[in-house]
This record gives C-alpha cells, sequence and structure tokens, in this order.
C-alpha cells in the first residue's frame, strides 16, 4: 500500500506550523485510539499513520527532508532509522508527553517504562592540593562518610533466609494503570507502584541492620588518583564511587572538588609560575647569582651584569603542567632593584661619590626594553 502524504493524513495544509499540527494530531489520536476502539484494526493504522505523520512533521529536520525528498527523505539507514516498519505502540505513547502534557494516556496495559533501578547519590568532596602536588598529580587518600551496601545483608535489604516476593499490587511491572476521566473521555495513566515504590518485588522480612534499605552510613577511605595540572574550583568525577543504591541499584558518583592552597612565593596564572625577586642594585650592576624557588625546589638562577629593575626571565617547562597533555607552563622571575630606603653614613658618601659618575646617569637607550617592550614579554 502506497504511503499517504504526511500532511494529508493529519489534514493539514503544507505550511501549517506547530499548533496546527498539533491540533490535528491530537483530533486523530483521540478518534483513532485503541481504546476506543477495541479490536478494530483500521482504527489501529489510521491511528498509526497519524502518529508517524506528526513524529516527522513535528521535527524541522525531518519535515525539511520530507518536503524535499517525500517519504524517501526520512527511511534507510543514511536518515539515521526511518519508519519502514512504521512506529511501534511504544514509541506512540512516548510521544503523547508532548501533546496531552504530563501522564499522557500511559500505556494501554503495555510497560511503558521498565521497573525503577534505584540509583545512589552523588558525593561530593573538597581536596586541598599544594602546588608542588598539582605539579606532578598525586594519589591522596580521604576518608569520607558515605552510604556502602550493608554487609548484614549484602545490600538485599533482606533479613537472613527472606526472600523476595513478586508485589501484588503491580505483579512485579513496577508500575501500575489508573483510568482517570479527562476532557479527551477516559483515560488510561500509569504511575510508579506505591507498594513496592517501583521496585516491583517486595521484601518478606527486612534486614535489622540497614531496615531494608540495602545501604548503611560508613567512613571508608577512598584513594583518588589526582592527574598533574588541575585547578582551584575543578571537579573530577568518579563514577561510582558515591553513595551506594539501596538494594543493589547503581552506586552515585564521587564529585572531587579541588582546592588550591597559595605558595608562599609561587603565584599561578595558568600554566605559568610567577616569582618576585628583590637583588640590590649592587648585584643588579654587577651581576651575582639568586636562589628561586621551583616546584622541585631552590635552584640556582644567574642575574646577568646591568640588570635593569623590572626585567622578566622567563625559565620555560618550569611551570605547571597542563592536564592531560605533554605542554608544561614557564615560570617567570620578575626582578625588582631595590633600593635602600636607610642609610648610614658611610654608605651615604660612597653613593655621593659614584652620583656623579657617567656610567650612573640613567640612558635607556635602544638597549632598554620600553615598560610596554617588557610588558609584552610578561605576557607572551
Ligand atoms: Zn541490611
Ligand atoms: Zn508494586
Amino acid at each position: 500500500m502506497a504511503k499517504r502524504d504526511y500532511y494529508e493524513v493529519l489534514g493539514v495544509s503544507k505550511n501549517a506550523d506547530e499548533q496546527e499540527l498539533k491540533k490535528a494530531y491530537r483530533k486523530m489520536a483521540v478518534k483513532y485510539h485503541p481504546d476506543k476502539n477495541p479490536g478494530d484494526k483500521a482504527a489501529e493504522d489510521s491511528f498509526k499513520e497519524a502518529a508517524e505523520a506528526y513524529e516527522v512533521l513535528s521535527n524541522a529536520d525531518k519535515r525539511a527532508r520530507y518536503d524535499r525528498f517525500g517519504h524517501q527523505g526520512n527511511s534507510g539507514p543514511a536518515s539515521g532509522g526511518g519508519y519502514g516498519g512504521g512506529m511501534n505502540m511504544e514509541d506512540i505513547f512516548s510521544q503523547f508527553g508532548d501533546i496531552f502534557g504530563q501522564g499522557g494516556f500511559g500505556g494501554f496495559g503495555q510497560q511503558t517504562q521498565g521497573r525503577r533501578v534505584n540509583r545512589g547519590s552523588n558525593l561530593r568532596i573538597k581536596v586541598k592540593l599544594t602546588l608542588e602536588e598539582i605539579a606532578t598529580g598525586v594519589e591522596k587518600k580521604i576518608k569520607v562518610n558515605k552510604f556502602v551496601g550493608c554487609r548484614t545483608c549484602s545490600g538485599t535489604g533482606a533479613d537472613k533466609g527472606s526472600s523476595f516476593s513478586t508485589c501484588s499490587t503491580c505483579n512485579g511491572a513496577g508500575r501500575v494503570h489508573r483510568i482517570t476521566n479527562t476532557i479527551l473521555g477516559q483515560m488510561q495513566t500509569t504511575a510508579t507502584c506505591p507498594a513496592c515504590d517501583g521496585e516491583g518485588k517486595i521484601i518478606a522480612s527486612k534486614c535489622k541492620t540497614c531496615s531494608g534499605d540495602g545501604i548503611t552510613r560508613e567512613e571508608d577511605l577512598i584513594s583518588l588518583q589526582i592527574p598533574a595540572g588541575v585547578g582551584e574550583g575543578m571537579q573530577l568525577n568518579v563514577a561510582g564511587k558515591g553513595n551506594a543504591a539501596p538494594r543493589g541499584g547503581i552506586p552515585g558518583d564521587l564529585l572531587v572538588s579541588i582546592e588550591e592552597v597559595e605558595h608562599a612565593e609561587l603565584k599561578r596564572d595558568g600554566n605559568n609560575l610567577y616569582y618576585n625577586c628583590y637583588i640590590n642594585f649592587a648585584d643588579a650592576a654587577i651581576g651575582t647569582s639568586i636562589e628561586i624557588p621551583t616546584l622541585e625546589g631552590k635552584a640556582k638562577f644567574k642575574i646577568d651584569p646591568g640588570t635593569q629593575s623590572g626585567k622578566v626571565y622567563r625559565l620555560r617547562g618550569k611551570g605547571l603542567p597542563e592536564v592531560n597533555s605533554y605542554q608544561r607552563g614557564d615560570l617567570m622571575v620578575d626582578v625588582n632593584v631595590w633600593t635602600p630606603q636607610t642609610l648610614t653614613s658611610e654608605e651615604k658618601s660612597i653613593l655621593e661619590k659614584l652620583r656623579e659618575s657617567a656610567n650612573f646617569q640613567p640612558q635607556p637607550g635602544k638597549k632598554e626594553k620600553s615598560f610596554f617592550d617588557r610588558v609584552k614579554e610578561y605576557f607572551h
């Protein structure tokens, strides 16, 4: 049987907007609804046909393809799953949330959703790290108070020797059906079974340790492998290391927030480190060797003769590593020449002699970088 045109199926024009489509489909769905037409194969086909038409036309991409290529546009593997075999009832009913609002028609005795699987909650912790630890990456062992599977009942929630029985309210489906009267007529809706909380089974006798929850609170020692290069405010997610779920569900995740302990001498900016060093003007003029802090410990560092205040030395690769990369930042040594603030009369007389000396006269020439060049260098 040749497929009918989707617009024709819904009885709308080619340029029908979203609201018109919705309205038209709603009308069809109510008219051909299987509950209203029990055993009527033609009604069921019309119902499916309308659902398929709406599915395509309500999606901008699919509609555009349909407008260009017709039914070919949305069938075959290239389009990511077409409607060669038509939609099944479950697809159709899942579409109804959109059309009829929350709750929809429900499943007509079919299971639209399986039994509920419990999920443990996520566990949030903070970890303080020094720059040294961040530079290399580190293993941290952290005590956390969290839900773990109950040891007495192995997380099942059932008392020793007790067994589970299928929930009699929902017959193990985890969901119950209700008939409600709505403006569209009598509708069947489904809801989580209140007797078993959607699990489909009931424990005959609850474990006394955990009161049937299958979990207990305990202090747990968690070992965390923290990669190099992390930073303040970053969050690491460790799947499945959060709180255990009641009665053997899926555990939550462990969310680790990184806090950075400020370094006494080094400042961090991204992967670069900055060190402010102060030298006296004799050392600046004659040159010297100083000790600077690095993340691998103290290092000897040479100050060239004639170093100006504000000079920045860049030590390539002495900064922090990038997370999951071989790249490393640099260490900038920012030189400040210290001007003495008190002088003895002897010091003063020596400086008086040097004061008029030709070499002591400032000569900012081409060799000296301007303030702006230095800024550029600093941030390059
Ligand atoms: Zn237990
Ligand atoms: Zn139940």
